[in-house]
């Protein structure tokens, strides 16, 4: 006989690692509304607005615009699998955890891939890139927009009129950027970008953005192969979210309805009150973090303001900090992947997060920790870093 247990009652906790972040209270809310069937015309409305945001968000006017129903991963799987075809050359910017990744998946659809490397935490140069897809004219160049493991933005501008050179397809990883940082799709000429739900939108995990431009889409109409994978082949997924709104697979309802609160939400607020937000308060956090004595992967120019990456003080263990942070403070903060694992930590101040009380929560906290496992730290120097950095800043 099996034993039941005891009804769901999970502990209360912040979540500043590098996802999935706190989810909007409006955003649950609206997920406990009641199902629709998806093929319902009042669900076909509600798909309906949720593109037209997401267009908004991406700053684009992308008729396939559309949230996977997947987590971020598989909208690195659909730009990939629908651009590109065995035996193609792809180029991709590798320097961390998720253009590793991107390296991987661009393999496994068959593809010749030669990376750009540069060192984990830094950044390209135009330059340096412009060289590589001119030589090599590659059918799709991967850029990682917002580099988590790192912490790294890496600009974007001028790769899109470089890719138009070469008839190349820039494909952007824009998972840790939308909602936090200005994403724009059409200034930058980006053909196929991805995202998720669960970092900068403030939803929980299980959708995933994805935007491709006219270019691409015309690229997915000439294709000699079938897409590789049945379910992620936007040429089917359009008959959902297209004009025929015929079934392709069930609509995740619930996604659908948090993901249309979540963009609601950013909208309301205007993306660039958004982005000052973000900027502010990861201000104040960086000043708190450098009074305690920690030091970014990222450069100061290139740093993204939601997703700090900070090398632990010297002599200081990984795990039993954050465990004691999550134990006794409730508060999440993530470890390093790869090469950087048990050398950083990740603080994440993404949509919802991204306050001043969050901060000094944080800081606070953290502060404490460190005294307990025997760094030396003024009382109060973080919060005290962190108060001038706004009064300074605003
Ligand atoms: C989180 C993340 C992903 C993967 O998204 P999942 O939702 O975990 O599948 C991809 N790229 C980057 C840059 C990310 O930060």
């Amino acid at each position: 006989m099996i034993t039941i247990p005891p009804a769901l009652q999970p502990p209360s906790r912040l979540l500043l690692g590098p996802g999935p972040s706190d989810a909007h209270p409006r955003v649950l809310r609206a997920m406990a509304t009641p199902l629709m069937g998806h093929l319902d015309p009042a669900f076909l409305v509600i798909m309906a607005e949720v593109q037209e945001m997401l267009r908004a968000a991406f700053r684009t006017s992308n008729r396939l615009t559309l949230p996977i129903s997947a987590t971020g991963m598989a909208g690195m799987e659909t730009c990939l699998v629908n651009l590109v075809e065995p035996g193609d050359r792809v180029v991709v910017c590798n320097a961390g955890f998720f253009s590793n990744r991107m390296v991987d998946v661009a393999q496994r659809c068959g593809t010749e891939v030669t990376e750009i490397k540069r060192p984990w935490g830094e950044v390209f140069t135009f330059e340096e890139i412009a060289e590589v897809v001119r030589r090599v004219k590659p059918k799709a160049l991967g850029v990682v927009h917002a580099e988590t493991s790192t912490g790294v933005l890496q600009p974007l501008d001028g790769l899109g009129a470089l890719c138009r050179e070469t008839g190349t397809m820039l494909v952007a990883d824009t998972v840790t950027s939308l909602g936090c940082v200005p994403v724009e799709l059409d200034a930058w000429g980006v053909d196929a970008a991805f995202s998720c739900s669960q970092k900068g939108l403030a939803c929980p995990p299980g959708l995933s953005p994805v935007s491709f431009s006219q270019r691409a889409l015309d690229v997915l109409h000439n294709r000699k192969t079938k897409v590789q994978s049945w379910y992620l082949d936007l040429s089917l997924i359009t008959q959902y979210w297209g004009q025929d709104r015929s079934y392709h697979h069930t609509g995740p309802i619930s996604m659908i309805y948090a993901i249309h609160e979540g963009l609601r939400v950013v909208l309301e607020e205007g993306l660039e009150a958004r982005f000052e937000r973000h900027r502010r308060n990861h201000r104040a956090l960086r000043a708190g973090l450098e009074a305690l004595g920690m030091r970014y992967v990222a450069p100061a120019a290139h740093q993204l303001p939601e997703l700090n990456a900070v090398y632990l003080p010297a002599g200081l263990e990984d795990l039993p900090v954050r465990k004691r942070l999550l134990e006794d403070y409730g508060i999440e903060i993530g470890g390093g992947l790869g090469e950087l694992k048990g050398k950083i930590w990740r603080i994440g101040l993404m949509g919802c997060n991204s306050r001043a009380d969050v901060v000094y929560s944080l800081l606070g906290a953290l502060e404490r920790v460190l005294v307990q496992f025997g760094v030396v730290v003024a009382p109060g120097a973080a919060t005290a870093a962190a108060q001038q950095a706004y009064a300074a800043g605003n």
